[in-house]
C-alpha cells in the first residue's frame, strides 16, 4: 500500500508515544484488519501500565513548559500542523477509508475537517477572551481570565478515525493544554499516522515531548484515563453505553467530561418541502459512511399528503446505489468496521420485523467477489410506528425506518421522543413551520436545520447534542471554554480596603 509507505508508519509493535518518542510496551495485541477486503494490515501493542504512567509522567511535566508558550505561538505551531496535514492529504484520507471503511471521498473530507479546525485555532488563539466587570468597591477593578486546565485525555470512537482527535486537540493545544489521545482499538494505524504527522511539526519547532500523547487499547486503557485525578478532562466520543461508564468513572472523581454520544438524528419531511432537494439530503444523510455517523439520518418523519410520493422517490433512489470498495469513486456505500456490526444489523433488522416494521427496501448481506469481508451490507428502508423499541434505538448501520404524520406538532413530538438528541432537520419552504421547528418549543437536539439534512456539521459552530447524547460540544463558536478554568480577579488599586458586607475592625 503505497500511502501506508507514504505516510512512514511502521505498522508493528508501535503504538505508544510521547510525541518523537515511540516507548516500549508490553500490552495485548491489537490487530487492525480492514474491512475492505478484509486483510489484516497492522498489529500494533497496546499500552501496558508502565508506559501509560510514562506517558502521564512525559505529558505533566510538558505542561508546565507549554502552558508558558503564548497562546499565538501555540496557534503557530497547529497552524503548521494544517499545513503538513495538507500536504498529507491524500495519503491520510486513503488511510482513513482503507482502515475504517468510509468512501475516500469521505475519508479525504475528514482530514480536511483536521484542517479547518487548525485553521480554526490559529485565529482562536488570539481570542482566547474574558470579560471585564465593574466593581461595587471604589478604586478596585474586576475581569475574568481564562487558563489551561493541565492534561485534556480524548478518547476517540473508529468512525471518525482522525477528525474527533483534531477537533479536540487544535483547540485544547491553543488554549495551553497537553493531550494524551487513546483512539479506538479499531482504528489504531489511522492514529499512528497522525502522531507520526504532528512529530515532525513538533521537532521542527521544539515543542517538549509530552504535549502529544498516544496511548493504544480498549476501555480498560480508556478507564485508565477516566480515573486517573491527574487528567482534570477527559473529552469522550463513542456510545451511550460507554458514556454512561465513563461520565461515572470521571465525576467520582469531580473530574470534568465532554461526551459527544450516540445519535438518532430525524428529518422531518413537510408537504412544504422541496421534495427533490429533500431526497438528496435524506439519501445523503441515511447510507454516508454506510450508516456510521453519530449524524446519520436514521428517522424520516413525512407529512402524510407527500408520504407516498416521497417513498416512492426514495425506494428509486436506493435502487441505484452501488455497494462496493469505498476506495472506488463510483461507489456510494462502503462496508460497516467489522462482522460484529454486520450481526448487529442483522438483529436490527430482525427485531424492526418482530416489532411490527415493514420492509419496503429490503436489508441483507452482500455476498461474491469484491465483498469476501463480509462487512458490507444492503442499506434498507423500513415503514414503522414511531413508539416502537428498535426506532428509539441507534443501531450504527444504513436502516431507515420512515413514519407519516398529520400535523407540525406531532412531527416535533415523534422527532423529540427518543432518548438521543444530536442532529435533526426538517425539509420546508414555510417560514412559520421552519421557525417552529427552531423555537423553544421545537426540536430539543444539539443541531437543529432547515433544508439541509442531519449528517455532518460545519466546525465553526459548536457541535454535540443533548439527552443521551451526552451535553457535550465540540469546535467551534465558544466550545474553547471547556478545556479552560475561569479565574475572576479583584484588584484594589486604592488605599483603603473595604470589607464585604460593610465589616470593620477596631483594630
Ligand atoms: P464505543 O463506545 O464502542 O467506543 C468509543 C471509544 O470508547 C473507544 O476508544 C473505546 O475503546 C472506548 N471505551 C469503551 N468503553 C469505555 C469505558 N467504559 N471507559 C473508557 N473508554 C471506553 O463506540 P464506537 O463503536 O467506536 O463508535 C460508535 C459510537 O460513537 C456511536 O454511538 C456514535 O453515535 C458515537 N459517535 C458520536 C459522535 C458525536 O459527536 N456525538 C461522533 C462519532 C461517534
Amino acid at each position: 500500500m503505497d500511502f501506508i509507505r507514504l505516510l512512514h508508519i511502521e505498522p508493528t509493535n508501535m503504538g505508544t508515544s510521547t510525541g518523537n518518542e515511540w516507548l516500549t510496551s508490553y500490552g495485548s495485541e491489537i490487530q487492525s484488519f480492514t474491512p475492505v477486503n478484509g486483510s489484516l494490515i497492522a498489529t500494533v501493542t497496546a499500552t501496558d501500565k508502565e508506559a501509560y504512567e510514562a506517558v502521564v509522567h512525559k505529558a505533566a511535566s510538558a505542561f508546565k513548559i507549554w502552558r508558558n508558550w503564548p497562546a499565538p505561538k501555540r496557534g503557530e505551531i497547529v497552524r503548521q500542523l494544517g499545513e503538513s496535514l495538507r500536504a498529507n492529504k491524500e495519503n491520510l484520507g486513503k488511510l482513513v477509508s482503507f482502515e475504517m471503511g468510509k468512501s475516500l471521498q469521505e475519508g479525504m473530507g475528514e482530514v480536511q475537517e483536521m484542517i479547518d479546525i487548525c485553521d480554526f485555532a490559529v485565529g482562536l488563539s488570539r481570542q482566547l477572551y474574558g470579560l471585564t466587570m465593574h466593581s461595587e468597591r471604589p478604586n478596585h477593578r474586576m475581569y475574568e481570565q481564562w487558563h489551561p486546565l493541565g492534561i485534556v485525555g480524548i478518547i476517540s470512537s473508529f468512525n471518525f478515525p482522525v477528525a474527533v482527535w483534531s477537533w479536540n486537540t487544535a483547540i485544547a493545544w491553543v488554549c495551553g493544554n497537553v493531550c494524551i489521545w487513546k483512539p479506538s482499538e479499531k482504528t489504531p494505524l489511522c492514529s499512528i499516522a497522525v502522531q507520526k504527522i504532528v512529530a515532525d511539526v513538533f521537532a521542527k519547532n521544539h515543542v517538549p515531548e509530552g504535549v502529544s500523547c498516544l496511548v493504544q487499547g480498549d476501555k480498560t486503557v480508556g478507564e485508565w484515563l477516566s480515573h486517573d485525578t491527574r487528567i482534570p478532562l477527559i473529552s469522550a466520543t463513542g456510545s451511550t453505553r460507554m458514556g454512561k461508564a465513563l461520565n461515572t468513572a470521571v465525576a467520582a472523581r469531580l473530574g470534568k467530561c465532554i461526551l459527544e454520544l450516540g445519535g438518532n438524528n430525524a428529518i422531518i419531511i413537510s408537504q412544504h418541502a422541496d421534495l427533490d432537494m429533500a431526497l438528496l439530503g435524506c439519501l445523503f444523510g441515511a447510507v454516508g459512511t454506510a450508516g456510521q455517523r453519530c449524524t446519520t439520518t436514521r428517522r424520516l418523519i413525512i407529512h402524510e399528503s407527500v408520504y407516498e410520493t416521497f417513498k416512492n422517490k426514495l425506494v428509486k433512489a436506493y435502487q441505484q446505489l452501488k455497494i462496493g470498495n469505498p476506495l472506488q469513486p463510483e461507489n456510494h456505500v462502503g462496508p460497516l468496521i467489522d462482522k460484529t456490526a454486520v450481526q448487529l444489523y442483522l438483529h436490527a433488522i430482525e427485531q424492526c420485523q418482530q416489532q411490527g416494521g415493514k420492509f419496503i427496501v429490503p436489508g441483507g448481506v452482500m455476498e461474491g467477489t469484491g465483498f469476501e469481508s463480509g462487512c458490507y451490507v444492503k442499506p434498507c428502508i423500513a415503514e414503522v410506528q414511531p413508539n416502537m423499541p428498535i426506532v428509539h434505538h441507534e443501531t450504527f448501520a444504513p436502516i431507515l425506518y420512515i413514519m407519516p404524520y398529520k400535523t407540525l406538532d406531532e412531527a416535533i413530538e415523534i422527532q423529540n421522543q427518543v432518548p438521543q438528541g444530536l442532529s435533526s432537520a426538517i425539509m420546508t419552504l414555510n417560514l412559520r413551520e421552519a421557525e417552529a421547528f427552531l423555537s423553544h418549543a421545537g426540536s430539543d437536539c444539539g443541531i437543529a436545520n432547515v433544508n439541509i439534512g442531519t449528517s455532518g456539521a460545519e466546525i465553526g459552530g459548536a457541535f454535540g447534542g443533548e439527552k443521551e447524547t451526552g451535553g457535550g460540544r465540540e469546535s467551534g463558536s465558544d466550545a474553547w471554554k471547556a478545556y479552560m478554568r475561569r479565574q475572576t480577579n479583584t484588584i484594589n488599586w486604592g488605599t483603603q480596603l473595604p470589607l464585604a458586607q460593610g465589616i470593620t475592625f477596631e483594630l
